[in-house]
């Protein structure tokens, strides 16, 4: 088969990626094997905020970064005619006095994105949590059914014969300066979007990926208002129905992606101290993160190999870097 571009991996990288190419008139081929449910984009909660909580301030380049993510969320929307992109708020809960000193200092300089509570939900937060420090609003923020998302545009790839199951393998490829073959494929480039596998590309072996895990709870909350995130020491993002996202942790020394027992147990016991309603946890998952020293992302052409792109290192932002990076590595395979 002739195809302008293979790209391997449809995590969000790849999904954006062949999305913009697809959009300018380009033909791919996306290569995508499921090693067991540790596709890190289907872990994300996926939020976009431009603020960091609990420092208080701006997330860098957020500027850049959220508007063209708004743009393409909303352009994929019309593209497959889904509902992907939701505006919500966060209620932050302050852990403690530091925390509530530090948003003090900090309020002038974020004043854009604060929001006042009114009275409904000051009595509705009393009800539904336990809290002694306060509680301030962000908005707005933004969500992305990152599953939906996937799903339908993985479903959009079969239903034009341009996504395979297949693993890509080094070894059974045949790259030259002129494209690449590769199991019945013929592409003028390949570009990786492998996510934490990346780490291990021979093409890019000089990229100084990092290893990073994190997990989340699925939970089911059913007195809490989905309109909502909550955020305290964990992060409660709306789901599908009465299921809420719970996360996250960050661990940088590990020698396999299983849940971790001790941290869902601390969740549960952060999860008993704040909420006053019920809940049950449904689900435990686990990806890599894909991170370079830094938190600098890969949107790179091979220096010798005209024929080899990479995009990646989307860290923990994305969701947020990844419309605007995928549009970039678009132009730049294009020469557009
Ligand atoms: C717990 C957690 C919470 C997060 N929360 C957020 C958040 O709120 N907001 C946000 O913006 N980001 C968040 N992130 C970060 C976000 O998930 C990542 O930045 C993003 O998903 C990376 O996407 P990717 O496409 O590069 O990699 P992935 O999503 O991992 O996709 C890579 C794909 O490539 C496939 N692949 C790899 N090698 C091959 C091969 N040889 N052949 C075929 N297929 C291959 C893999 O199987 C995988 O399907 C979070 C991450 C985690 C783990």
């Amino acid at each position: 088969m002739q195809t302008d571009y293979l790209i391997v991996g449809s995590g969000i990288a790849g999904t954006l990626l062949s999305y913009e190419l697809i959009r300018n008139g380009a033909s791919v081929v996306v290569a995508d094997h499921d090693d067991g449910g540790t596709m890190a984009s289907r872990v994300a909660g996926a939020v976009l905020n431009p603020l960091n909580i609990p420092k208080w301030n701006f997330v860098k380049d957020h500027e850049l970064y959220i508007p063209e993510a708004l743009l393409t969320y909303t352009g994929i929307e019309k593209f497959l005619n889904i509902h992907i992109l939701h505006r919500h708020s966060i209620f932050a809960f302050h852990e403690n006095e530091i925390s509530k000193q530090l948003f003090a200092q900090s309020k002038k300089a974020i004043e854009d994105q604060l929001q006042e509570i009114d009275d409904d939900e000051n009595l509705y937060l009393q009800r539904k949590f336990n809290y002694t420090h306060g509680v301030n609003k962000i908005s707005p923020v933004w969500r992305i059914d990152a599953v939906l998302l996937l799903s339908c545009w993985r479903q959009y790839l079969s239903d034009h014969a341009m996504v395979t199951e297949d693993r890509f393998e080094y070894p059974d490829a045949v790259i030259d300066a002129a494209g690449i073959h590769w199991n019945g494929v013929d592409a003028k480039k390949i570009i990786f979007c492998e996510g934490a596998a990346g780490m291990y590309n021979p093409f890019f072996g000089k990229i100084p990926f990092t290893r990073n895990r994190g997990e989340a709870l699925l939970v089911d909350i059913p007195a809490l208002d989905a309109s909502y995130i909550y955020h305290q020491q964990l992060r409660l993002v709306p789901a599908h129905g009465s299921m809420f996202w719970c996360g996250s942790n960050y661990r940088w020394d590990y020698n396999d992606l299983l849940p971790d027992v001790a941290w869902r147990q601390h969740a549960a016991a952060v999860l008993n101290k704040w909420l006053q309603v019920p809940y049950a946890i449904i689900d435990h998952i686990v990806a890599e993160r894909p991170t370079t020293a830094g938190q600098v992302p890969v949107v790179m052409q091979h220096p010798e190999i005209p024929s080899v792109a990479m995009l990646n290192g989307l860290g923990t932002r994305g969701f947020s870097m990844g419309p605007l990076l995928a549009k970039q590595m678009a132009k730049m395979v294009l020469d557009i």
